[in-house]
């Protein structure tokens, strides 16, 4: 078969479940990743027959996106503020709007002379290396409860060469932070099961659900957790930050009060949704 006639095979197949758009995305992406080809190289080469092997290999991935696994577990790479990412079973896929928490951080924290920063519940490590990447003047350390996803960020700030160190632990049971830091940032789980409904097959059934999903009784554990750790790691001026969940802003912002938080904001994210906060002591 002629790979321009797979193309549209292909497409055709994930009709039901994807836009055109999109359906011709995950081909282009396909294609870069099994043949290392661009959109072009096919138009440059329109009598490009598929290999068996080949064949077989582009349906594995056909037969994927039937099941809604997301691209990025097919290929164990996602992007993210400029940045390649591995992921992994372990590791959730970065999101778009934890871009804008990473961009409100660089902002406020660019021309500051040196600081520490930790980031709690890493993942792919992506928050921390992001920072570390654009904030030159940070030492950044970085926290998750996760073996499997430390393994993945370690090996993500080696490939994205920066020099972050990553620290294995529960934070729940842990009583202090052995540091001070000038900032900490956290995306802790947020969603409650009573959102389930709300979220898709793709992120339902292939994503980490220990780092998405927290008790309906009890929705803002980690951010008060951390805010208590906070209130005793933070330097003078430093600065907390979180991703947090759009229907628990108040909530949130209650919380840091009661902790004794000040100049808190609540801000935004680009979808018009109550996506991060800071706070100060
Ligand atoms: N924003 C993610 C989602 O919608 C959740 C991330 C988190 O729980 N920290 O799936």
């Amino acid at each position: 078969m002629k790979l321009k006639a797979y193309r549209d095979f292909f497409t055709d197949k994930l009709a039901p479940l994807y836009d055109r758009e999109e359906a011709n995305q995950f081909f282009v992406i396909a294609l870069q990743h099994l043949k290392g080809w661009s959109r072009t190289d096919i138009a440059l080469n329109p009598d490009a027959e598929l290999t068996k092997n080949e064949f077989e290999q582009w349906n594995a991935v056909l037969a994927d996106l039937e099941q809604q696994k997301p691209i990025q577990y097919i290929f164990g790479k996602a992007y993210f503020y400029g940045l390649e990412f591995t992921v992994t079973e372990n590791t959730l896929i970065p999101r778009p709007e934890t871009e804008e928490l990473v961009e409100w951080i660089i902002e406020e924290n660019a021309d500051k002379g040196k600081i520490k920063l930790l980031d709690i519940g890493t993942g792919s490590g992506c928050i921390a290396i992001a920072l570390a990447h654009n904030l030159k003047n940070a030492e950044v350390h970085a926290i998750d409860v996760s073996a499997g996803a430390i393994k993945v960020a370690k090996q993500n700030a080696i490939d994205n060469g920066v020099n972050v160190t990553f620290i294995e632990m529960d934070i729940l049971p842990t009583p202090s932070l052995s540091e001070e830091y000038d900032v900490i940032v956290s995306n802790p789980p947020y969603v409650r099961n009573l959102e389930k409904q709300e979220i898709k097959k793709n992120v339902l059934d292939y994503e980490p659900h220990t780092a998405l999903f927290v008790d309906d009784n009890n929705p803002l554990l980690f951010y008060d957790k951390i805010a208590a750790l906070a209130k005793e790691s933070l330097k003078p001026d430093g600065k907390l930050y979180f991703e947090i969940n759009q229907y628990l802003g108040s909530e949130t912002v209650t919380m840091l009060e009661e902790q004794d938080y000040k100049n808190i904001i609540l801000k935004k994210d680009l979808s018009g949704n109550d996506r991060m906060i800071k706070a100060e002591l």
